[in-house]
């Protein structure tokens, strides 16, 4: 889906030549004349940007903003200002109001759809952290401020002694910046540590863009936020630069508030990036592993396969079912123990997982469970692996405690009919696995040919 911008402005012309630009980037684009009228289109619609007229008759852009920025439900949504030209004033009042970007009149188009796309950018992983927090939108907000709050470590690749000490004094004070004036020595000192390179592009020593084209090309500055300045005759360069993966860039004479804006905007998206992966990666993994055998859990199966068989089912390819279970297992906990049972799940959990291919998925589906999916796969073949398994497990002790146990397993089988509902095979394996343990267990059954491998 399209990402949806509001536009705000009170004079209908204006209002018509953003929509129309934006419109052909395949924007999906509402319009407001008032600042009222803008309020109530952001409590009602998704919004995924505002592009707001800070001079408008009655509630003018910087109050709309102050409002859209302390409402519970639309904080969140990136907001430019739109201002006249060189009004400083105006930029400080915006940040006030909790602007998230400026852009000036009259709308140079290539600067515009820059800060559209940076926004949108930084509105996805705003999102993604959002959902993952599990809280209302209103709650998350003291998580996200408390990363917003983050000091930044900068490196600011330029060879000008006095430029660099320009953007020093610009955003020193709110972050850390370090000067590097080697373009070699820029590339090794960015592949870790920093959060944003800003690259000059002014300097006539080195190049920028080989610059900017070497750390997307490494691994490990592949991520890594990169704004580059530029002259404003520089246009040709900052579209090779966008060609290149660099995320934003700015045009000198560098204002301060703009400067810091766009830092803001990289820094933030990094920030929200890094907290998806250090800690909801980790909540993910303990959400969908079973702590015992280490295997997926239920959930895990669940969601991995889902998709994985509509993408397979889509494209005809076979895909089949299995589903393991240990054979009177109930017996072997009220002999050996509980404890010595959950030994014995581990290593039938091991021996499963080490003999299946790379690309099954094999889960902890219940107590003394275990389910496998088998992508590219016929009933056939499915049998011969599940019997290879059975065999492999029933004719090699478990040891545990240093006692030798004789322990079988029982499967059951379905492979994918043309239409058929995941939940549908699910049941046809359950019935074939019945069938398995009526049959006398140690024995693999599949659902439609009826018969023992
Ligand atoms: P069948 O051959 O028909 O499968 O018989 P069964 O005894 O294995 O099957 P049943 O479903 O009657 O019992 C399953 C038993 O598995 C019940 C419970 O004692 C045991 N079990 C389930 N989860 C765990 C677990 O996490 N640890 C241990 N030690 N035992 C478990
Ligand atoms: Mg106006
Ligand atoms: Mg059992």
């Amino acid at each position: 889906m399209s990402a949806r911008i509001l536009v705000v402005d009170d004079l209908a012309p204006n209002r018509h030549l953003l929509e129309v630009k934006l419109a052909a980037e395949y924007y999906d684009v509402l319009t407001a004349s008032s600042g009222r009228e803008a309020l109530e289109i952001a409590a009602e619609e998704k919004l995924d940007l505002v592009l707001m007229d800070a001079m408008m008759p009655g509630m003018n852009g910087f109050e709309t903003c102050e409002r859209i920025k302390s409402n519970p439900e639309t904080w969140h949504i990136p907001v430019v200002m739109v201002t006249a030209l060189e009004e400083t004033k105006d930029r400080i009042r915006g940040l006030e109001a909790g602007a998230d970007d400026f852009i000036t009149k009259p709308i140079d188009d290539f600067n515009l759809m820059a800060r559209v796309r940076s926004l949108l950018r930084l509105k996805m992983v705003t999102d993604q952290l959002l959902s993952h927090t599990g809280h209302s939108l209103a709650n998350s907000r003291p998580l996200i401020e408390e990363i917003d709050r983050r000091r930044g470590e900068i490196l600011l690749v330029e060879d000008h002694e006095r430029r660099a000490e320009k953007i020093l004094k610009q955003i020193g004070t709110a972050h850390g910046v370090t000067v590097e004036s080697d373009p070699k020595a820029a590339v090794e000192r960015l592949q870790g540590g920093f959060d944003l390179a800003i690259i000059s592009m002014v300097s006539s020593e080195f190049d920028a863009l080989r610059l900017c084209a070497s750390l997307r090309g490494s691994h490990k500055s592949r991520e890594l936020p990169i704004l580059v300045v530029g002259d404003p005759e520089d246009e040709e360069r900052f579209v090779r630069a966008y060609d290149l993966g660099v995320n934003d860039t700015i045009i000198r004479p560098i204002e301060t508030q703009e400067l810091m804006a766009r830092v803001n905007t990289q820094l933030r998206r990094k920030f929200y990036a890094d907290s998806l992966r250090e800690n909801f990666n980790e909540n993910l993994e303990m959400v969908v592993t079973d702590p015992l055998t280490g295997l997926g859990n239920r959930r895990y199966f669940d969601n991995t396969v889902q998709p994985l068989f509509d993408s397979l089912n889509s494209k005809k390819e076979p895909f089949s079912i299995m589903v393991f279970d240990i054979d009177h297992f109930k017996r072997v906990n009220d002999i050996l123990g509980h404890d010595m049972g959950d030994q014995i799940l581990k290593e039938i959990a091991a021996r499963l997982a080490s003999n299946m291919r790379a690309i099954d998925i094999v889960a902890r589906y219940g107590g003394e469970e275990f389910m496998v999916a088998m992508p590219n796969t016929t009933e056939a073949k499915a049998m011969k692996a599940g019997d290879r398994i059975r065999s492999l497990i029933g004719g090699t002790p478990v040891y545990v405690d240093g006692q030798a146990l004789s322990i079988t397993t029982s499967a059951g089988i379905a492979q994918v009919r043309p239409g058929e509902k995941l939940r549908d095979v699910f049941k046809r394996a359950d019935d074939a696995l019945y069938k398995a343990k009526l049959g006398g267990r140690n024995m693999v059954m599949s659902a439609d040919t009826k018969k023992a491998a």
